[in-house]
Order: structure tokens, then sequence, then C-alpha cells
């Protein structure tokens, strides 16, 4: 008797949406589902670091599937900076605050700061 014998664990494993093998399986991938913008308030701060440099920082979203990614790629290139994400906030380089809360209420958030 083989150790999985009679049990779910003896056959190759199926979709569970589509029940082909997985090999086989061509559903799309599914969907993050996301908290909607109009339930987020993002904390908009513009705080000095090191050298004297600014960056605007954008706190308290909720991170779901590659949102703040996402976010961060749009920013950048809508204040023309570089940026980053540490520890759960959105860094854009420089004083951006304006342009920051003017894309972000573009977007749906509601912004404090
Ligand atoms: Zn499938």
């Amino acid at each position: 008797m083989r150790l999985f014998e009679g049990t779910e664990w003896d056959r190759p494993p199926r979709c569970e949406r589509c029940d082909e093998l997985e090999e086989e399986c061509a559903c799309p991938a599914v969907e993050v589902e996301r908290t909607s913008p109009q339930e987020q308030t993002a904390l908009l701060a513009v705080e000095k670091r090191r050298k004297g440099k600014f960056v605007t920082v954008v706190r308290r979203l909720i991170d779901e599937g590659s949102h703040l990614s996402e976010l961060l790629t749009r920013l950048k290139s809508v204040c023309g900076a570089g940026g980053t994400i540490k520890e759960g906030a959105i860094e854009i380089q420089g004083r951006q605050l304006d342009q920051v809360r003017t894309e972000l209420q573009r977007l749906g958030y509601r912004t404090k700061g």
C-alpha cells in the first residue's frame, strides 16, 4: 500500500477552479481584492534626513498585492523624483507635499497633513 493511497494526496494536483491538472490550467491569476482608496487616509509629511535632504513621506496606506510599489512608481513619475518604500511608507525625494497630495486625492485617497 502506498503512503497516500486512497487519500486526496494520491493524485496529481488539480486547479480548484477549472479542475484541470495544474500543469494544464489556463485560469487567469487571481485579482487581489483591495481596499478602495476612499476608505484610506494617507498621512503626509515632509521630513529632513541626513545631509539636509528632504523627503516626502506617505504613511498609513494599506499594502495589498503590489499596491504600494505601484503607487510609488506613479508618485515618482508625477513628482519627477526618486523614491522608495521604507517600513510600509512611501518616501519621495524632495519637498513634494503638494504634488503628492494632489495625486493621491485625484486617485480617491483621503489625505491628512
Ligand atoms: Zn484552472
